[in-house]
């Protein structure tokens, strides 16, 4: 098997795994109990909370909150500071993050909040002067990804957070960190940057465990009631040998971080170049500078993408389709979509996604194998004389 959706989600390393086991088995104790035996895991959760505080780049642990996943962190954030503070009604997001900000903020919408979805050029890049002209003093909150899981892009969210509060010191600002998590440094202390999300399953930790940032000037209210856990704002018995699992992953990102940038992107960028060399029907979606290392999104024109990914699948490649076929839909990929990808290539895009596991071999092998695919999907596509002509166009 070769596993290249890791942007869906990463293999649990095992020394991950590891530091989990004990929490899982004989460290039981619910870490709120007052007695001796509760005093590990509570200490445990205090090492995961700094560890992950280091590498958010957090100025206090205290600005870290553990949460479900990343899609909790995002509803945290945004619901919890627009209901702590419903003076202003004027919220602005971009056309391409992920749905748990996109559909949170339509609900805002639906309450009759004015909201502004801020587009993106054929690149994937943001339109940062449409942004910043849309910011005034009743915007309450900015939401921007920092990294695109589909296509990589990664927005300046450092230089955003100053535009924004150079126009609007009091907009709060919210950034879905789940893609930038591990493939590249983070320092949100440097910046003017209010809220953070990521989410464990997506740097080598298991699926089930994320993580907010909130600055310690930032209020927000919790998204469930409860108990005095995570300082009122999370509420519930808190997951120990999960928020052990999300700190050592936290620990472990830091440590092969220059490898991700250098190794990984080799490795990226060879089956980028092998793909685009030897497949004549293949476009690269994206290809600026700014891109994590890990991920590229790859166009083969005139051909279905769940048949390459149902081909791929045969031959053991694990890729992902552009296509929203989580919705169970064939619905072409909104971020595609807003990039204006060719309606030749929306339907054949695929993702590619690698992690500090990949091995070279597992690149050269499907570079070597796509172009046979390719063939042999290209042969039943209807569109016969295009790709005749991409094909001159190719030699
Ligand atoms: N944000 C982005 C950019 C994502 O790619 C994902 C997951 O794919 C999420 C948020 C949601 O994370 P989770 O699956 O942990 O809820």
């Amino acid at each position: 098997m070769i596993y290249l959706d890791n942007n869906a989600t990463t293999k649990t390393d095992e020394k991950v795994l590891e530091e989990m086991l004990p929490y899982l088995k004989e460290e039981y104790a619910n870490p709120s109990s007052m007695y001796d035996f509760a005093k590990k895991p509570a200490m445990a959760i205090q090492e995961a909370r700094v560890k992950v505080r280091d590498f958010l780049g957090a100025k206090s642990e205290d600005e870290i909150y553990f949460t479900s996943c990343g899609s909790e962190s995002a509803n945290t954030a945004i619901k919890g500071a627009l209901n702590c503070n419903k003076a202003k009604k004027h919220i602005i997001t971009t056309k391409v993050e992920h749905p748990c900000v996109l559909n949170t903020y339509k609900e805002f919408e639906r309450q009759g909040y004015k909201v502004d979805y801020i587009g993106v050029n054929s690149e994937g890049q943001l339109n940062l002067d449409e942004l910043n002209e849309k910011v005034t003093k009743d915007t309450a909150l900015v939401s921007v990804m920092w990294a695109n899981n589909e296509n990589g892009v990664i927005n300046p969210v450092a230089e955003i957070s100053e535009m924004v509060k150079a126009k609007s010191p009091e907009t709060l600002m919210f950034v879905d960190g789940v893609q930038a998590a591990g493939k590249i440094p983070m320092d949100v202390k440097n910046t003017k940057i209010d809220f953070l999300g990521v989410s464990g399953h997506k740097f080598h930790a298991p699926k089930g465990i994320g993580a907010l940032y909130a600055k310690s000037s930032a209020r927000f209210v919790p998204l469930i009631n409860g108990g005095h856990q995570e300082r009122g704002m999370r509420p519930g018995t808190e997951n120990v040998p999960y928020i052990v699992g999300i700190g050592k992953a936290a620990e472990l990102a830091m440590d092969s971080m220059n490898y991700e940038l250098t190794e990984v992107k080799r490795l990226r960028d060879k089956l980028e170049q092998g793909i685009i060399r030897n497949v004549f029907n293949a476009r690269l979606n994206s290809s600026v500078k700014e891109r994590v290392p890990n991920t590229t999104n790859i166009g083969f024109e005139y051909v279905e993408g769940e048949l390459i990914l149902l081909h791929l699948s045969d031959i053991g490649v694990c890729a992902s389709s552009g296509s929203a076929c989580t919705s169970g839909s064939l619905e072409p990929s909104h971020v595609l979509r807003a990039m204006g990808i060719p309606f030749t290539a929306l339907h054949g895009s695929i993702r590619f996604s690698l992690s500090r596991f990949t091995k070279e071999s597992e690149i050269d092998t499907v570079s070597e194998k796509l172009p046979s695919i390719m063939d042999k999907l290209t042969q039943i596509s209807p569109f016969q004389d295009e790709l005749s002509k991409l094909r001159e166009l190719k030699r």
